[in-house]
């Protein structure tokens, strides 16, 4: 029946999807078709019901049909679906958003994590009269053109797009290079220092999998920053309100001169918000000579459903214990089971590596075995568990998952590796 579904939208939608890993191109199956979620499940048009680790790509934090979410959305409605002028509800969100994250000293709401990246990065050039800007392999910051750059390239002059239908002009000023490697960051900043406008960061970084970051080259980040006068940008649309309250910021205590947020405080909508250190923020029109708008942008509905789940989050402050303790239970079993596969936390969110070695970056990410994933996957879904169709991408949890939904996963991999 999903195969059905998918021909039919493989006549309208390129490919049949709106975004390419939910085709499913990795595991070889046929996308999945969802009628609708609910709690902590997603029910297929093929009438299966599957536990959802995926959970939006982490934008569901509180599961998928909060009442307190809904209700906000539906009364939002109520008043009109874009106004295309200021409202309350924008202040409101930007004031619980500032509680968890006070190096957001001023901030801007956008419509996805892509716009709010690409707009963070824009002032932080506008603010520092540079060009150059650093990232790390492996760390996805939305697909705009300077971002897609080949990894690996940060030392060699000629710099390679990762995406056809960008120049090499769209991705000469951009740096990429391997994620905890001190030596490679020492590097790059005695070479291009001077003339890096920002470094942009996942800190933990949540888009090959999970990977921990060395305290020492985090420290290292921060000091050549300061050093050089280069402005920090912490992408923590995925780990901000998920890793914990205030995001991995929190965690590491640092104070990032700039933050892009995004999915989980749209509530399940189209958002982006990004924000920072006042000087920085007073540089965007109409303060300042950058640039920055959107039709959308503040919409009203996205803006209420991020303020229930904010406030939410904020009254239950101990949703985080609840998935900290979830996820090291996973661990400290799987250790138990020697299951010869490697399993990355950091605090809510985990991925499982199709390898026996560390992974430490997106080089080491690159060799696992896909073939003993597609195979384990396939196992996963028959049990009615779903996990993001792509060994690179970190799984969820929400407040709805218990020890016994841990145990069923666990399960499956024990007996795969009896
Ligand atoms: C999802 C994601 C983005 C892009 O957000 P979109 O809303 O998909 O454009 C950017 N950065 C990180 C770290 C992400 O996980």
């Amino acid at each position: 029946m999903s195969t059905n579904l998918f021909n039919e939208a493989k006549k309208y939608i390129a490919g049949g999807v709106n975004s390419p890993v939910r085709s499913f191109k990795m595991v070889d199956l046929p996308p999945l078709f969802v009628r609708k979620a609910k709690g902590k499940y997603i029910y297929t048009e093929d009438n299966r019901k599957l536990t959802d680790y995926s959970l939006s790509w982490g934008a569901i934090i509180l599961g998928h049909d909060n009442i307190v979410v809904k209700k906000a959305v539906k009364k939002a409605i109520d008043n009109g679906l874009n106004f295309g002028f200021c409202h309350k509800a924008e202040t409101t969100l930007a004031r619980l958003i500032q509680t968890a994250f006070p190096s957001m000293e001023l901030m801007r709401f956008v419509n996805s994590g892509t716009e709010a990246v690409m707009s963070a990065i824009r002032v932080a050039r506008g603010f520092t009269k540079r060009k150059k800007i650093l990232k790390f392999d492996g760390c996805y910051h939305g697909h705009s053109d300077y971002l897609l750059v080949k990894s690996g390239s940060g030392l060699s002059e000629i710099k390679q797009a990762s995406s056809s239908g960008v120049p090499e002009e769209m991705v000469y000023n951009t740096i990429s290079i391997p994620f905890n490697n001190i030596e490679a960051l020492n590097e790059i900043f005695t070479r291009y220092g001077k003339e890096l406008a920002c470094v942009i960061i996942e800190l933990i970084p949540a888009n090959m999998g999970v990977i921990l970051p060395d305290d020492k080259f985090i420290d290292t980040l921060l000091k050549l920053c300061k050093e050089y006068e280069v402005l920090l940008i912490a992408d923590e649309v995925i780990t901000g309100f998920r890793v914990a309250l205030g995001g991995a910021q929190e965690i590491f205590g640092i104070k990032p001169d700039l933050t892009v947020l995004g999915k989980i405080i749209g509530g399940g909508l189209p958002v982006g918000c990004f924000g920072g250190r006042k000087e920085i923020m007073e540089c965007l029109a109409p303060l300042g000579e950058v640039y920055q708008a959107g039709t959308l942008s503040g919409n009203p509905v996205v803006m209420n459903a991020g303020i229930a789940v904010l406030s939410y989050i904020l009254s239950h402050k101990e949703i985080y214990k609840k998935m900290r303790d979830l996820v090291f239970y996973f661990s400290s079993e799987w250790k138990k089971l020697s299951i010869p596969l490697r399993f990355n936390a950091f605090s809510t969110i985990f991925a499982i590596f199709y390898t026996q070695d560390e992974v430490r970056s997106y080089e080491d990410a690159k060799r696992q075995d896909i073939n003993m994933f597609k195979k384990i996957y396939i196992k996963l879904l028959k049990e009615k568990i779903l996990f993001p169709p792509s060994c690179y991408e970190a799984c969820f949890l929400s407040i709805l998952h218990n020890e016994k939904d841990i145990e069923r996963v666990l399960g499956i991999f024990s007996k795969n590796f009896a």
